[in-house]
């Protein structure tokens, strides 16, 4: 079965110029023909025109919570609640994040390993949902950033352990805590928490087992720490000095700065229920998470799209949000674009399978209206969500 789209243009997430007059050929769920008009397709096809339009590659959010809900205190919302009703909604999040051309997530941390049953409903059919890498529970040290939810760990053998149970029950990558964070009171988001030692062991433990590591980490010798342990990326990295873009560019360490994440905090505030303690804290740290984004940017860090959707008012489906925020903050559009399809592929070691539109690539794509290089502003007006080959939203 063919499905071919026409388009005024379709940006491929390569780095090519955008194709104008753009025909896109799908084929049991895969790219069969990208190109311009040009391209031929048997003569039955179901053709979709699309003037006015963008075509681009589904996108990629590195970063998700997609138990979380994103309301003024989500932690105390989801670990209060039961199971079952953490796990419903997750499911009405997964169904939003998917409708706004997110077609694949890493989920970094969700509440007694439902993000792994989440993964596996969507990945056999049974609920709608982009297709999701999990990280069952971040590790962290005792009472560390996020520990309600998280699995508790100290000391390198303890951590080894720690990540072996991830493993066990199924993670598709393993998420460690370096730092503190802004929404566990009493922790300071600069501060260091799992030691050099025990990230190492856990990053050890991840690779022998072909898995790619996460770290939160927003202070500087945190994040000095999870570099030099070897950790795949940096989650947030609000303070980052120029030792330690040095060592990331050094590593290839990925930087996912969720720029989203504590603007909503901020312009949402204590009026909204957000808690003082995460208000505070996110007032304090903002501009240097911004004048950090635009230093790894010029000193060419490799940057992914990621949001930490689902923390406060940081919406499931409002993900593209993140992409003009970069855009504010110094990224071309293509670039925006590039760091939210091949750039977050790459970082989640799919680039074989998706992340660009190339014949062979599964057929994950998004249509927007207007073209997002004049105005990035375009990737909230999806027209059209393909995932796999399928048809999952037309408006
Ligand atoms: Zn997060």
């Amino acid at each position: 079965m063919q499905l071919v789209l026409r388009a005024a243009q379709l940006i491929d997430g390569t780095g090519r110029q955008p194709i104008a007059d753009a025909t896109l050929v799908i084929e049991d769920g895969t790219v069969k023909a990208v190109g311009g008009r040009e391209v031929t397709y048997a003569p039955d096809t179901k053709v979709l025109e699309l003037p006015g339009c963008t075509i681009l590659p589904g996108f990629i959010d590195a970063h998700v919570h997609l138990t979380m809900p994103p309301v003024g205190d989500s932690f105390k919302v989801i670990m209060s609640e039961s199971d079952a009703t953490t796990t419903l909604r997750a499911a009405v999040h997964a169904k939003k994040t998917l409708e706004s051309g997110v077609t694949t997530v890493r989920d970094m941390g969700g509440k007694n390993y439902i993000d792994l049953a989440l993964r596996d409903a969507i990945a056999g059919g049974m609920i709608p949902g982009p297709r999701m890498l999990a990280s069952g529970r971040p590790v962290v040290m005792t009472g560390g950033h996020g520990w309600p939810m998280a699995r508790e760990a100290d000391g390198p053998d303890e951590v080894r352990k720690a990540v072996r149970e991830q493993l066990k029950a199924g993670a598709d990558v393993i998420k460690l805590m370096a730092t503190g964070g802004v929404m566990t009171p009493g922790v300071e988001p600069g501060s260091p928490q799992l030691t050099l030692e025990e990230l190492k062991a856990g990053v050890e433990e991840a690779g022998k087992a072909g898995r790619r590591t996460a770290s939160h980490a927003q202070g500087a010798t945190g994040i000095k720490n999870a570099v030099l342990a070897g950790i795949t990326s940096i989650e947030h990295g609000i303070f980052l000095t120029d030792e330690v873009i040095e060592l990331m560019l050094k590593h290839g360490t990925y930087l996912v700065p969720t720029l989203v994440a504590p603007y909503w905090i901020v312009k949402k505030g204590r009026a909204a229920g957000i808690p003082d303690y995460a208000v505070k804290k996110s007032e304090d740290v903002i501009e240097a998470h911004l004048a950090s984004f635009r230093k790894a940017l010029a000193a060419g860090v490799k940057i992914a799209f990621g949001t930490d959707a689902g923390t406060p008012f940081n919406e499931h489906g409002a993900n593209t949000f993140e992409l003009e925020l970069m855009v504010e903050n110094g990224m071309s559009p293509m670039q925006a674009l590039e760091a939210g399809t091949r750039v977050s592929a790459e970082l989640l070691g799919i680039a074989d399978k998706v992340g660009t539109l190339e014949p062979g690539k599964l057929a994950d794509v998004v249509v927007v209206a207007g073209n997002p290089l004049d105005d990035i502003k375009a990737v909230r007006e999806v027209r059209l969500v393909i995932k796999e080959g399928r048809i999952v939203k037309e408006k």
